[in-house]
């Protein structure tokens, strides 16, 4: 792979200045790779080779068919690909390996569907008054900036990139410093299917640099980022004053509310695998455990018998859990799980460290919080770990209002059998998807995602991020 390099207008090449960034491995805190640090020049340069591309270059002059045909190449190369790729974003996050794979899988997959769907966004055409026909183009926005994190940076690059280049958008990506290596390693295969020079931009860099240089660059036309919701201010802030539009994801404080004629053997795994999955470094996380009063104190027995048996281990060592991103995430994390035991809020559950872990990873022990209070900030805030926390609700009215309670609506869990309840509840939460007895986490390529409130606005994945990449242009033929 070419390390230390970024790639701008189909060459890899070093920052302007030369500066790097060591790369850390989670699962034991040394550094395997470094990866250019870019600044406003670099980034400016790839905004420029986007442009050119548009403007000159021959992806300006690739059709819709061809651009879904070479979205589906890379989707194969993904997968041909597939150990390698599993194994770069396993050392990369510290994620188990079978996570990664997961992840390399969605990726795949989202090239697959984004190259199916390339030619198949139509316009439209409207009645209007006699002597007129009116069309509705839908257009590239043109240059999209996209600025993703590190808890799924594979993941990511698919989610955000496919349906952009799908809609014929050149991109300027700038992946998260603390994972970005796949997102390297998958845009070397895009070079290698044919995607021609300036539609595919990559500035690696943190932030504050290259991060804040792309999201205020005039020469953007459309910002997709997933990340804090601080973050997210930032770069919504950056789009108004260049009069753009974005699409945020910024996380959330998802319930999973279990009401007592719940099928509990089915949603025990679902329960725990919603809040460790990624180690709790999920923006979807189902972090907030909802019982019923009724049958809070039987349920939560058995969810906290399942937490008890979880193991934390290094990314090979493919456990339940791996270590947290970096140093400072477990800092924060443990912040939570500190202040929570201080408060004397109840562990009920934790899992446990496997053995021969190596020294120096950012691991933390899975942990369930009982009777949390309702304005406690584990019931609250997202610690973006695997802390879960539970809290009772008495009926369904108390459980719409405990959900809704947040400053986040990203994602559901209802677990009952009652079918009008099923419907109620739906109607009644506030959030960008529902699961009725079950939990996606995100769930499929071809759901649409995304949040309402302080989880973000704006819709990926789906048919509707591609609407989202995309412009309507009305135009009027006046006849006789
Ligand atoms: P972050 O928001 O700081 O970083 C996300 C991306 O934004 C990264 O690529 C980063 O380089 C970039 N960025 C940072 N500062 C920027 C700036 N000023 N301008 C433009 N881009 C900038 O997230 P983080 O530090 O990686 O994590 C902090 C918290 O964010 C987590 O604890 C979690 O709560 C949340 N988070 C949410 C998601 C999600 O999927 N919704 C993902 C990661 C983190």
């Amino acid at each position: 792979m070419k390390e230390g390099k970024h790639l701008i207008n189909g060459s890899w090449v070093a920052s302007q200045d030369n500066d790097t960034l060591d790369v850390v491995s989670p699962s034991d805190g040394l550094v395997f790779a470094k990866i250019a640090r870019g600044k406003a020049g670099d980034v400016d340069l790839a905004v420029k080779a986007a442009q050119n591309a548009l403007d000159n270059g021959a992806w300006r002059k690739c059709a819709a068919v061809d651009r879904g045909r070479l979205l589906s190449k890379l989707g194969t190369k993904i997968l041909d690909n597939f150990d390698e790729l599993a194994d770069l974003e396993a050392l990369d996050t510290g994620k188990p390996l079978k996570q990664a794979k997961a992840d390399i899988t969605a990726a795949g997959r989202y090239f697959e569907y984004y190259g199916g769907a390339a030619d198949k966004v139509h316009g439209d055409t409207i009645p209007f008054m006699d002597g007129y026909m009116v069309s509705i183009l839908r257009e590239p926005h043109g240059v999209t900036g996209h600025i993703i994190p590190w808890n799924y940076p594979a993941q990511m690059y698919g989610r955000s990139l496919a349906p952009a280049l799908a809609m014929g958008n050149a991109v300027v990506l700038k992946p998260a410093e603390d994972a970005c290596m796949t997102s390297l390693r998958m845009s070397e295969l895009a070079q290698e299917v044919g995607f021609p020079e300036g539609a595919i931009n990559v500035v690696t860099g943190v932030g504050e640099e290259a991060g804040a240089s792309l999201s205020a660059h005039p020469g953007i036309n459309f910002l997709s980022f997933t990340g804090s919701p601080e973050v997210g201010t930032i770069v919504q802030c950056a789009a108004a004053k260049n009069h753009v539009g974005c699409v945020l994801e910024l996380g959330g404080k998802s319930p999973q509310i279990i009401f007592d004629d719940a099928d509990i053997a089915a949603a025990l795994p679902v329960i725990v695998n919603a809040i460790v999955q990624n180690g709790g470094q999920t923006c979807s996380a189902g972090s907030r455990l909802m019982i019923q009063s009724t049958v809070y104190e039987n349920y939560l027995d058995q969810i906290a018998e399942k937490f008890n048996e979880l193991k934390v281990g290094s990314h090979s060592m493919d456990l339940d859990c791996g270590p947290l991103i970096s140093a400072v995430q477990k800092n924060r994390v443990e912040g939570f799980l500190d202040r929570a035991r201080s408060e004397g809020i109840a562990v009920v559950a934790q899992g446990s460290m496997g053995p021969g872990l190596p020294s120096g990873g950012f691991y933390v022990t899975p942990t369930l919080f009982a009777g949390v209070p309702r304005d406690n900030e584990l019931a609250c805030d997202e610690v973006f770990g695997p802390v879960l926390s539970a809290l009772s609700f008495d009926d369904e009215q108390d459980a719409i209002k405990l959900a809704n309670s947040t400053d986040y609506g990203l994602v559901t869990g209802v677990w009952t059998k009652d079918g009008a309840r099923q419907m109620r509840m739906a109607k009644s939460v506030r959030a960008g998807q529902i699961y009725i007895n079950g939990y996606g986490a995100g769930g499929g390529i071809e759901l649409p995602f995304g949040g309402v409130k302080k989880s973000g606005h704006g819709r990926e994945k789906g048919f509707e991020a591609l609407y989202e990449f995309c412009a309507t242009k009305t135009i009027v033929f006046k006849h006789d």
